[in-house]
């Protein structure tokens, strides 16, 4: 089977709880949830990209160096055709799998080692936002899963009315600021800082802002 991709590369994952960690990207192509402040929108048209199969894309990212974890990303990963083959066959290859989802598609499996980093949406982000909380038992039944909710300006309380309305477990809720540049993630992380420490919530860095900016394969 091909795989539609994006982009295949190695970097330091920029966020979420491996943050710092050096990691082989898998980015899918395609995405139909349609995030305003999306900083992929590249990968939205499935027609886009390239075709390679499963055997080939590990093949590049091998050749690129070691890493000890493997990010498949996206677009939105969880709607591709064949990702419960990818992962099945990247658990055979790398010690870490994440899942970087939106959770406008359910987990398609557990596993010791795959990790869900659901990301679902606030009202006013996309008009598609309360399908991305649709399969929240699911994802948070597997102990794994740590929650990262985006958190742009003026969307303070919206993240805290849904994570109230779903009962979610703060220690495994991460608060991400939105943001394209250092300054901007820094102001709004500043401000998230605050909120996490009087809620009891984690606060995810963007390594990769910080580092390099709103470039393409960090
Ligand atoms: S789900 Fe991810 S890739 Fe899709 S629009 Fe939202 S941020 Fe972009």
């Amino acid at each position: 089977m091909t795989l539609r991709v994006a982009e295949l590369f190695r970097s330091l994952q920029g966020e979420g709880p491996s943050a710092g960690t050096p990691a082989h990207f898998l980015r899918l192509q395609g995405c139909d949830v349609g995030c305003r402040w999306c900083d992929t929108k590249y990968t939205w048209d499935a027609s886009h990209g390239r075709d390679c199969t499963i055997a080939e894309a590990f093949g590049e990212l091998r050749a690129l160096g070691a890493a000890p974890l493997l990010v498949v990303t996206g677009g939105e990963p969880l709607t591709r055709p064949g990702v419960d083959r990818l992962l099945t066959a990247a658990l055979g290859q790398w010690p870490r799998v994440e899942v970087e989802t939106s959770g406008s598609a359910p987990p398609p499996l557990e596993h010791a080692r795959l990790h869900y980093m659901w990301s679902p949406k606030l009202p006013g982000v996309t008009e598609h936002w309360a399908g991305t909380w649709a399969h929240a038992a699911r994802f948070m039944g597997d102990p794994r899963t740590t929650v990262k909710i985006v958190v742009a300006e003026g969307d303070d309380s919206a993240a805290l009315e849904q994570i109230r309305a779903h009962e979610l477990p703060r220690d495994r809720v991460m608060l991400m600021p939105e943001g394209l540049t250092d300054a901007a993630v820094r102001a709004r992380a500043l401000t998230l800082a605050e909120l996490c420490l009087r809620e009891g919530l984690r606060l995810s860095p963007r390594l990769h802002v910080w580092l390099w900016g709103a470039k393409r394969g960090v």
